[in-house]
């Protein structure tokens, strides 16, 4: 029988659906003058935005330690740890295959003749070896500041691992992050409640001023990416979640629908990851596990980043008429993966990691400006496909782990 919370849970989540819905309406009949969207709405969404990412970096670091200290031993947590990042990197690199296969089947981009006058600059793109090296952050407080994400979860899985190897003596600090943890979780909850609206404040202003003008050049280009995305989500995540995770696809997306409409409209996995623990909870993924393998994932794995990356690269070789060798397409695959570690998780940051693929095979950097255009359109599903990956692999190292299906009660 359905309790009156689970009630109260449902509707709440009609809520969220009522919120992205009337927004996105109120989108497009604002359409012809988006200045009222960014001016009256939008600072609505900014604060929620804002009240999100106040928590990011003492949640991240409180809920890594929390989980390294969770796994018990030193052993078992590096175990879970390297089975995670494997997870991670043979999702994404489906991720990539099928993005490079897709642009090849449907040649995106040829005959395509754009005018290329959008003012976006190139950023020089990031080092891959460099990203990988500063894993190791040599001022914590330092990255901390700045929420540097990877080095914020490299120190914490230092200090987790410390608290454990030292023991009993450092049971205060246990205690103290798990308090500490504990609270963050209290003040998600709170902000959680503004959902609803703040699905509205954010979408609106997006809809508003990203109209059909943008898109209707490109519109093959983003079509062939939202069936990048459809096509990973059916193939790896439903087979994943059914055969690997043990649940039904479905079941699992009504669970996760929260996170789902969250990064679709934040467009940011990690502004989301307060809600994608809650949903992680939610699927039934114990405490340890989860506060480990999401942070990471939110972090590291990016699946519709390098969906995304495989059909750009392929998209502005056809524009500029240049052919692909079959090992110049393995490059992309192989670079796409090791980008999406390096994609921080905030809006647009793919855009940013395209110099990286792009530069691996020589092709055009000109080839960002074209697409800046309608990337907010492709970061939204994108965000949320990220989030769905990092929920399914959390779910299926829980599940190998005899971690998942852990309830409310037996949690407390
Ligand atoms: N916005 C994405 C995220 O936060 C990153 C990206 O692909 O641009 O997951």
């Amino acid at each position: 029988m359905e309790t009156g919370k689970e009630r109260r849970k449902l509707h709440f989540s009609v809520k969220v659906m009522i919120g992205l819905l009337l927004g996105i309406a109120a989108g497009i009949a604002l359409q012809w003058k988006p200045e009222i969207a960014n001016t009256y709405i939008k600072p609505f969404g900014t604060l929620y935005l804002n009240a999100i990412k106040m928590l990011i970096v003492p949640l991240v670091f409180s809920s890594i330690v929390m989980g390294a200290c969770g796994l018990g031993d030193v052993k078992k947590f590096g175990r879970i740890g390297l089975k995670t990042v494997a997870v991670y990197m043979v999702t994404t690199f489906f991720a990539a295959s099928i993005g490079v296969i897709l642009a090849n089947v449907t040649n995106v981009g040829q005959g395509l003749t754009l005018a290329t006058e959008q003012a976006v600059e190139v950023s020089e793109a990031p080092n891959i070896v460099d990203t990988l090296i500063n894993i190791i952050p040599t001022n914590p407080i330092q990255a901390m500041a700045e929420g540097n994400m990877l080095q914020i979860i490299a120190f914490a899985l230092f200090m987790g691992a410390g608290i454990v190897m030292v023991g009993k003596k450092a049971q205060p600090v246990m205690a103290f992050f798990d308090g500490f943890a504990d609270i963050m979780y209290q003040i998600t909850g709170v902000i959680m409640r503004f959902t609803p609206y703040a699905v509205f404040a954010l979408i609106c202003p997006t809809i508003a001023s990203n109209g059909v003008d943008v898109l209707l050049p490109l519109l093959s280009f983003v079509l062939v990416v939202y069936a990048g995305f459809l096509i990973h989500l059916a193939l790896v995540y439903f087979t994943g979640i059914k055969v690997l995770v043990k649940m039904s696809p479905i079941q699992f997306i009504k669970t996760v629908w929260e996170a789902i409409v969250i990064s679709f409209t934040t467009c940011s996995s990690s502004a989301t990851l307060p809600v994608t623990m809650e949903c992680g909870k939610k699927l039934g993924i114990s405490l340890p596990v989860r506060s480990f393998t999401l942070p990471l994932g939110a972090t590291i794995n990016m699946d519709g980043g390098a969906i995304y990356q495989g059909i750009t690269a392929l998209f502005v070789a056809n524009l500029f008429g240049i052919h692909l060798s079959m090992s110049q397409q393995l490059v992309i695959v192989a670079t796409a993966v090791l980008a999406s570690v390096g994609t921080a998780g905030v809006a647009g940051a793919s855009i940013i990691m395209l110099g990286t693929v792009l530069s691996s095979v020589g092709l055009p950097l000109e080839g960002i400006a074209i697409v800046a255009g309608v990337d907010k359109l492709i970061d939204m599903p994108r965000t949320s496909i990220n989030i769905i990956g990092d929920l399914m692999c959390s779910a299926f190292v829980a599940r190998t782990e005899g971690e998942l299906g852990v309830t409310e009660t037996e949690e407390t």
